[in-house]
């Protein structure tokens, strides 16, 4: 008896492309070299920086730990925001280039939690306004929202500090509708809707004011923001002429750091 003819073997074929990167894999690229660089307690204790910085905020939450470390594809790096005692810091993550980094992500004490003390909200309105109407490197402020809530009276509030930067368009304002997988689609819409009425307000001819459904439990959104974050991203040659100061400026930032300055804001002490 003759045996069957052996079926022939269809390999599977190659599936990696070859053609260069889209925008959206550049950009995510981009994101994923987001490293800590340093955290403050105190204005004064941030580095000089000449790089673009982008301030992440939102209420205590709104999902802006998640956000950063879907971003930049990283489970901890936003961790340290987490940390008891240091959830009233500001946590710096340096962008781009190892030699020449090109971004700095400033990543802001979460606002508006309920078991904060009166006094310890006086003190967050002072560090925000502080840094959001007189940081001279800040060029860029991502704000989370929770797409099931919209803007907050506190979330207004924030973005009132800095409106007269954002109207002139020295500070760019991008908006994230976070958790935007909670949504449905016509919630999702309708939640864009509400969000871009409240931000005409602040619109004016020099403005640049983004807004987008986010969720990193399905993506979406994510690799438009990185492509928007990566565009606000210094030039290559304007950052590897900067990477010196920065470095000199950030080393002095450490030593001033290491003379032991008091936190003024730090969780515990009250008025
Ligand atoms: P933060 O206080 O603003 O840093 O908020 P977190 O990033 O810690 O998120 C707060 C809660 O929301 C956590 O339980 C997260 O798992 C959840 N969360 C954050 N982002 C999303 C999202 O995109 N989708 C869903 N379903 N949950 C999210």
């Amino acid at each position: 008896m003759s045996q069957p003819a052996p079926r022939p073997v269809h390999k599977t074929p190659q599936t990696r492309r070859t053609g260069p990167a889209t925008p959206a894999e550049l950009a995510l690229a981009w994101s994923h070299s987001a490293r800590f660089l340093t955290t403050a307690a105190q204005i004064h204790q941030l580095p000089v920086n000449e790089l673009p910085e982008i301030a992440f905020v939102g209420r205590s939450n709104a999902g802006k730990s998640t956000a950063i470390n879907t971003l930049a594809q990283q489970r901890q790096l936003a961790y340290a925001s987490k940390t008891p005692g240091r959830t009233q810091h500001i946590n710096l993550f340096h962008l781009g280039p190892r030699e020449a980094p090109n971004q700095l992500w400033a990543d802001l004490p979460g606002y508006g939690y309920a078991a904060v003390a009166r006094a310890a909200k006086h003190r967050w309105q002072a560090v925000m306004t502080q840094y959001l109407e007189i940081r001279r490197s800040l060029s860029g402020v991502v704000q989370m929202i929770d797409s099931r809530h919209g803007f907050t009276e506190l979330d207004k509030q924030l973005l009132a500090f800095v409106a007269p930067r954002v109207a002139t368009g020295e500070v760019k304002l991008l908006v994230l509708l976070t958790k935007a997988d909670k949504l449905n689609r016509k919630e999702g819409a309708q939640a864009l809707r509400d969000a871009q009425e409240v931000l005409a307000e602040l619109s004016t001819d020099d403005a640049d004011i983004g807004v987008t459904l986010f969720s990193a439990l399905n993506k979406s959104g994510v690799a438009d923001v990185a492509e928007t974050l990566q565009s606000w991203a210094a030039p290559e040659e304007v950052a590897r002429q900067l990477a010196e100061v920065n470095r000199l400026a950030f080393e002095q930032a450490q030593e001033n750091q290491a003379l032991g300055m008091p936190e003024p804001w730090s969780d515990t002490d009250e008025d």
